[in-house]
């Protein structure tokens, strides 16, 4: 099958919600950033699916449950309309296991692009770490560094709002 649909990857904490230095499970705990509902709906006005791809190793660590992360996410899509077309967790840490699905590997994107039969070349992953960038590079999916990583790597905006704007600027 020709590869027809294009995506955003989201990484989740620190892009759709408040990075808050440890990790987050509790839903009142669980912030959205403020913008975010509006850049999604932009995004998906545009024709891109939406797919969020995080990194939950506190599970691995049994500081929580995939449950857990379902209430989160349950309460980001509340907030964000049920825009997100779909979410992806890891729950590997490479103290306790490897994983192909953790972040800086691509095993998250790639099960979506064979699920949404994507193009990757019309794909974006917008997240706030290196290593979304390196998933995305993996399988040449082009990266939006965001917040206050300190780095090189271009391009690196604010926010989700302003790599929107990129996003919806570029060709
Ligand atoms: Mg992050």
């Amino acid at each position: 099958m020709t590869p027809k649909n294009k995506a955003i990857f989201l990484d989740r904490d620190g892009v759709l919600n408040e990075e808050i230095g440890t990790y987050v499970w509790q839903p009142e705990k669980f912030s959205i950033i403020p913008g975010v509902p509006e850049s999604l709906a932009r995004l998906k006005a545009a024709g891109y699916l939406l797919i969020v791809v995080t990194n939950q190793a506190g599970i691995a660590k049994k500081l929580y449950t995939a449950t857990e992360v379902r209430a989160c996410h349950a309460k980001l899509q509340a907030a964000c309309n049920d825009v997100i077309d779909a979410l992806y967790f890891s729950d590997a840490h490479p103290s306790v296991s490897e994983s192909i699905l953790r972040k800086p590997n691509s095993g998250m994107l790639e099960k979506a692009v064979a699920r949404f039969n994507l193009d990757v070349a019309q794909c974006w992953i917008v997240g706030d770490r290196l290593r979304d960038m390196e998933a995305g590079a993996n399988i040449g999916v082009r990266g939006i560094l965001v917040g206050e990583e300190d780095t090189t790597f271009a391009p690196h905006v604010a926010d989700l709002r302003a790599a929107t704007a990129l996003i919806l600027k570029a060709v």
